[in-house]
């Protein structure tokens, strides 16, 4: 059955830019540590660096409409983060921005998702199963859409890449030593797409 479309305003905008920089931010330390095991220990400072600069400017975006500020975000983050995480939560904030309407659906949000999944694989070179933020938005995605918890599958699947060996990125330098941690980039993800279902579970 097709729930009514989410009304976004500019509040419920600012709610989601500052519930999904502040977790990054309170978890940038941890971000490093777990890049630190498997990377080069970046990936904390380069996503706090990138949500700042979103939040220093989150007014402008929470005023624009939804698909125009995730693309303003996207644009941000490319600026900002850096390494491979930047251009890759660039490419998935701005394929969103491309795919969703002004007041998504869930078969908009299942879509979007959908069609961001293939962007960063595109981008990445990448496919589910090697370690990255990739097998944390796949499982989301699909929870979404079949009504279950998203925040609850990104978490647990975020612990999934801890058995993984890593075939893409600078995990994939260390091989199997890169088994028995979990990716820094599933983990900042699960992270975002807990943040937004907590505001949206609000709303
Ligand atoms: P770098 O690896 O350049 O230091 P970060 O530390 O900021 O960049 O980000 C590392 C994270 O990016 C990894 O944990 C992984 O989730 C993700 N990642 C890296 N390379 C890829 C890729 N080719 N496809 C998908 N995700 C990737
Ligand atoms: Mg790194």
């Amino acid at each position: 059955m097709e729930t009514a479309p989410v009304t976004m305003d500019a509040r419920f905008r600012r709610e989601l830019i500052d519930a999904v920089a502040a977790t990054v931010i309170a978890h940038a330390d941890e971000l490093t540590k777990l890049d630190q095991a498997i990377g080069d220990g970046d990936h904390g400072l380069n996503m706090k660096r990138g949500f700042e600069a979103v939040l220093a400017e989150a007014d402008q975006h929470a005023e624009k409409p939804l698909p125009d500020a995730l693309k303003a975000i996207g644009m941000a983050l490319v600026m900002k983060v850096g390494g491979a995480s930047g251009p890759l939560y660039g490419t998935l904030f701005l394929t969103l921005g491309k795919e969703l309407p002004a007041d998504p659906s869930r078969a908009d949000i299942v879509r979007a998702g959908n069609a961001a999944i293939e962007a960063l694989k595109a981008r990445g070179k990448s496919d589910i199963g090697q370690k990255t933020m990739l097998d944390v938005l796949r499982p989301a995605v699909d929870a979404f859409a079949a009504g279950r918890d998203p925040a609850a599958a990104a978490m647990a699947a975020a612990d999934a890449t801890v058995p993984m060996k890593a075939v893409r990125g600078r995990a994939s330098f260390l091989g199997d030593r890169s088994i028995g941690h979990m990716d820094p980039g599933a983990r900042s993800c699960a992270l975002i797409i807990a943040a937004i279902c907590d505001v949206a579970g609000r709303a």
